[in-house]
């Protein structure tokens, strides 16, 4: 199995948590070459989740914008609005193959808390999230969802009491209880096999996305654009593509107030080489090597560091990330309510953002295609806040 990619990724955790890390590399390798494995993994997709998601062309904002043809993969309109339900009935799956009885996991914004909450509930396993104290606070709704569908939610008070501490709490649960217990990681993050185990998850993503393309246009996208906060929504659509030389990858980081001001979340763009969550990666770190506390208007994309495949691909060129400011993903998303009636999740605004950037300077017979990860139904307020402090 594969736990490196270049001089990223690794196992870097206690002594104690090698043999589960094994016993969980020994289970997904035999799920992988079990057909009744990814059968039933498929199964759910489509009867719960409701794939495949469709491919929308973005008619009129193209138009406006007078280039490219703008394409979104519907993300938002799987069950429970997002991507990350994918990653996390993969894993249920496989804890439940693996005869464990309890799930855990950690959360920031809490869209992932509430996507294993999801799938706790549906396969009757109980459910236990560790989150920072001032995001439980933050994200309040989420933890009403998390509790409503039977999770416990354990707030984090220690360190800066956020998605950091958040992770460390779920790690030191799993080496104290990882006989029966199940760490759900929600994105291609984490020691190895999480980040190769995810992103394979969320390949679903791409590997549609690609049929779609050639099914509808009979060509593949010029361009395959996706944001980046850990990374799984854009592991899962490159995927699809990353065989494919002509299709050009790019991810996009949350720039919040500017990579200039120090408040944003681009660990691959502003962040130095380190080890956060028992993997070495691009870190938003402080010159001793603190964690530094990441800003986006988007929750989602509020993460220290960035999934190590995405390392490897920067350093390689077969990726590039680019970075999209909070101003700019707000007119993104405005853009996309107003010409085709689609609220999009903020951190899928930025994603769009840079699509809106490059469409106008390319020809009208070039393809983009945009992962829209999300719905925004849960960013109306964040939307609303934003702009009342815009205008005072
Ligand atoms: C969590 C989330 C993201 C960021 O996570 P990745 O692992 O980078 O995909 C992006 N979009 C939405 C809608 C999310 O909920």
């Amino acid at each position: 199995m594969k736990t490196h990619y270049g001089i990223y990724g690794g196992q870097y955790v206690a002594e104690t948590l090698m043999a589960p890390l094994k016993e969980l590399e020994a289970a997904y390798e035999a799920a992988k070459a079990d057909p009744a494995f990814a059968r039933e993994f498929e199964d759910i997709l489509r009867d719960y989740v409701g794939r495949e998601s469709p491919i929308t062309h973005a008619k009129r904002l193209s138009g406006h914008l007078g280039g490219a043809q703008i394409l979104l993969k519907r993300e938002d309109l799987n069950h429970t609005g997002a991507h990350k339900v994918n990653n996390t009935i993969g894993q249920a799956l496989l804890a439940k193959r693996m005869g464990k009885k309890r799930l855990i996991a950690e959360t920031g914004a809490g869209m992932h808390g509430v996507a294993t909450a999801t799938v706790a509930a549906l396969f009757g396993m109980p459910c236990e999230v560790y989150m920072g104290a001032i995001d439980v606070e933050r994200q309040a709704p989420n933890v009403e969802r998390m509790k409503m569908l039977g999770a416990r939610v354990h707030s984090v008070t220690e360190g800066s009491a956020t998605l950091k501490d958040a992770m460390n709490e779920a790690l030191r649960d799993w080496v104290a209880n990882c006989d029966d217990t199940f760490y759900v990681i929600g994105t291609v993050a984490g020691p190895a096999p999480y980040p190769e185990m995810v992103r394979d998850f969320q390949s679903v993503i791409g590997k549609e996305a690609r049929r779609q393309c050639l099914e509808k246009y009979g060509r593949l996208p010029d361009e395959a654009i996706a944001c980046v906060g850990g990374g799984s929504n854009a592991m899962g659509l490159f995927a699809g593509f990353i065989d494919d030389p002509g299709v050009k990858l790019v991810g996009v980081e949350a720039g919040g107030k500017g990579l200039a001001s120090g408040e944003h979340a681009a660990s691959i763009n502003g962040g130095r080489l380190g080890v956060l969550h028992g993997s070495k990666t691009m870190l938003l770190q402080t010159p001793d090597g603190n964690i530094l506390d990441t800003y986006s208007v988007s929750a989602g994309l509020d993460y220290p560091g960035v999934g190590p495949e995405h390392c490897y691909l920067h350093d390689t060129g077969r990726a590039e990330y680019s970075v999209i400011t909070d101003d700019e993903a707000l007119a993104a998303f405005d853009a996309l309510c107003r010409f085709e009636g689609i609220i999009p999740a903020l951190e899928s605004s930025h994603a769009l953002a840079e699509a809106i950037k490059r469409a106008p300077k390319l020809g009208k017979d070039k393809l983009l295609l945009v992962n829209l990860s999300g719905r925004g139904d849960k960013d109306l307020e964040n939307v609303r806040r934003y702009r009342d402090a815009k205008n005072n």
